[in-house]
């Protein structure tokens, strides 16, 4: 399927949640467009149903797509995470939620490097990012325990990295399966998240439904 080229405020109202992909202004209810026109985006935005009377297929897509959206990973990256959790053992959304937790890009997110996942992913993609002393510019690079995750210290002087890491550490709460020193730009992975450690709202059976259908 085709990347979803509409305004990242469009994503979230399309599917009525905050996806938080824009860094500092999603936190701000005067500036985020969920808050502010809670309709659907279009002209026939306000008509268009979300709640009652949905099918139960729309439903699970809807959460699949939130998911997918949140991660900012494509369809096919997705249903490859999808595929690798139904093949390990555990409960298979949570295995999915772990496989996309430890993606390089959202742990670099999480531990406050970057304003939103995009902007991890950019710190990634342009080899800003060291894993265990190493340049890793992949951004679906999955993290095990006891890497070490850090800005390289030429990257450290960019201001917009060190803005990042002071409102970080005002706003974001790093998970408990990780390790952040916001001074040093440095993070360590202490663990493999469990769903209670992950923290996320996401309704996992909805998703297995989806691809089980
Ligand atoms: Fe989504 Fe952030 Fe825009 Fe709000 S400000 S609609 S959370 S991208």
């Amino acid at each position: 399927m085709a990347r979803d080229t509409r305004a990242l405020c469009k994503q979230c109202r399309a599917l009525g949640k905050k996806l938080f992909l824009k860094g500092e202004r999603c936190y701000s209810d005067e500036k985020c467009a969920v808050k502010r026109r809670p309709t659907q985006p279009g002209q026939h935005g306000q008509m268009r149903r979300r709640g009652r009377g949905v099918s139960e297929f729309a439903v699970q897509l809807r959460e699949k797509q939130r998911a997918r959206k949140t991660y900012g990973v494509s369809e096919r990256q997705f249903a490859r995470c999808y595929l690798k959790a139904v093949r390990r053992k555990g409960v298979t959304g949570e295995m999915l939620f772990q496989t996309l937790e430890r993606r390089l890009d959202n742990v670099v997110y999480r531990l406050g490097f970057a304003f939103s996942r995009n902007h991890a992913r950019q710190l990634v993609s342009h080899g800003h990012i060291l894993v265990n002393k190493k340049t890793v510019d992949v951004p679906s690079f999955l993290v095990k325990v006891n890497d070490v995750i850090e800005v390289k210290s030429k990257s450290k002087k960019i201001q917009n990295v060190r803005d990042a890491a002071n409102l970080a550490s005002q706003r974001l709460r790093v998970p408990a399966w990780l390790e952040s020193n916001p001074l040093e730009l440095r993070g360590s992975v202490l663990e493999l998240p469990d769903w209670a450690k992950m923290g996320l709202d996401f309704e996992d059976h909805l998703i297995v439904e989806y691809y089980s259908r």
